[in-house]
């Protein structure tokens, strides 16, 4: 007898595996193309996959699950203190941390209608109330998001640029935010796609932890980084936010193979460089098309695009059969819509022709 706000729960519902779409249509794996789940096409750096090669022959030993070494080298990148930081499995690791430690029965967490689905899969798996607050222009409305805000309210989740839209607030839109909200309510930062954004785009958010401590930066090593499938992500916040949180954590929720990769990665700044140049191409190549086609789509500050395309449920079946698998995103609210994420020069070209026949 599981409590009723569990049941009531909708399950996440990730990209279609390739493994499952190559039996379902009796594709090689290696002829479908993925686009669905905002991974980096690149892969990991050459950094990366060496460290996490070393690190194997140590698999026998628990990890250090203070995450000492990759703590340390966050702390030199950010000038902070390792007290200030939380390591998880996976930013999403870190999303559910923080609502382990602040929301509960009788608690409720305020969020933007369209944003990153796991705020309220957090939410109400604590048994705390979730507040959507209707999007404006499919993007946060902070406005009504800082009115939304209730006496019971103790996280407020803004995605930075949000998925699956791909919208992004300027950083003095977020700072004004901060000002107008109650230092009681934790507000939970998440950048996921922080190293995607263009540089007239970029602000510091991790400067304003000292100036507001109910600031939590939420970022990962899945996208930029490359390391989706070592689960990685980690949170800066005050101290006291950061201490409560190592409290609830499990006590060795990062493996060895992935603190070591994620170590190696955030040093590779070249490699980022690459990803985001990579990612920047790409959009145009996808945008282009779309214009080419006659689809609207979302500005997106991210390495994924949300196109509008009438029957997307049906026109993603046309995508599968073709052996490309892209993110129907009707879970999200958004019915007439399909995300993908940007890949190689080459899958790119596949998606858009995929696309023109499936439009017939
Ligand atoms: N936040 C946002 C906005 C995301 O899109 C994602 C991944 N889809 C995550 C967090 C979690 O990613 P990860 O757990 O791989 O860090």
């Amino acid at each position: 007898h599981s409590p009723e706000y569990i049941r009531a729960i909708m399950p996440y519902q990730p990209g279609m595996p390739i493994s499952e779409l190559a039996r379902e249509m009796g594709l090689a794996e290696a002829s479908i193309v993925k686009l669905a789940s905002n991974e980096n096409p690149l892969g990991m750096s050459l950094r990366a996959r060496d460290a996490a090669r070393a690190a194997l022959s140590e698999v026998a030993r628990y990890p250090d699950g203070s995450a000492f070494a990759l703590k340390a080298a966050l702390c030199r990148k950010f000038g902070v203190k390792p007290e200030q930081l939380v390591v998880g499995n996976g930013s999403n690791d870190i999303l559910e941390i923080a609502s382990q430690a602040f929301l509960g029965p009788g608690a409720s967490a305020v969020y933007a209608q369209h944003a990153f689905a796991v705020y309220p899969l957090a939410t109400h798996a604590r048994g705390a109330r979730g507040i959507e607050v209707p999007a404006k222009h499919f993007g946060h409305d902070l406005e009504a998001m800082a009115a939304a805000i209730s006496v019971d309210t103790r996280i407020v989740f803004i995605a930075n640029p949000n998925n699956p839209t791909g919208t992004f607030l300027p950083g003095e839109a977020i700072e004004a935010f901060l000002r107008a909200v109650s230092p009681d309510v934790l507000v939970v930062l998440d950048e996921a796609y922080t190293e995607y954004l263009a540089p007239a785009q970029r602000y510091d958010a991790i400067a304003w932890v000292e100036r507001f401590p109910n600031l939590l930066v939420s970022r990962t090593f899945s996208k930029a980084y490359g390391l989706a499938g070592l689960r990685v992500g980690y949170a800066i916040a005050h101290p006291e936010v950061a201490d409560l949180m190592n409290r609830v954590r499990q006590p060795f929720n990062v493996s060895s193979v992935a603190l070591a990769a994620a170590e190696a990665a955030l040093g590779d700044d070249e490699f980022l460089a690459q990803s985001a140049e990579l990612n920047r191409r790409g959009m145009e190549q996808l945008t282009t098309a779309f214009a080419a086609l006659g689809l609207e789509w979302i500005e997106s500050a991210g390495n994924f695009v949300t196109f509008k395309i009438g029957d997307a449920a049906a026109i993603n079946r046309a995508l599968l059969r073709q052996g490309v698998i892209v993110r129907p995103i009707a879970g999200y609210g958004m019915p007439h819509w399909l995300r993908v994420s940007i890949g190689l020069p080459e899958d790119n070209a596949r998606f858009i022709a995929a696309l023109r026949q499936a439009q017939g």
